[in-house]
């Protein structure tokens, strides 16, 4: 099942599946190449958006 999350930096969208979300904490965006961190929560909240419990 893949996930969309969007860069806060520039807004492109990252899409990878759901297990690469919760293995990752930090990786960086292919766009613009910022560091993002992504948290227990920011988890949470991404997998609860596509209707998934983390
Ligand atoms: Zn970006």
């Amino acid at each position: 099942m893949s996930l969309r999350y969007e860069c806060p930096n520039c807004r492109r969208p990252i899409i990878r599946n759901g297990s690469w979300f919760k293995a990752v904490s930090t990786f960086h965006c292919d766009a613009c190449k910022a560091k993002l961190r992504l948290g227990y929560s920011a988890k949470l909240a991404l997998f609860e958006r596509h209707g998934k419990a983390a």
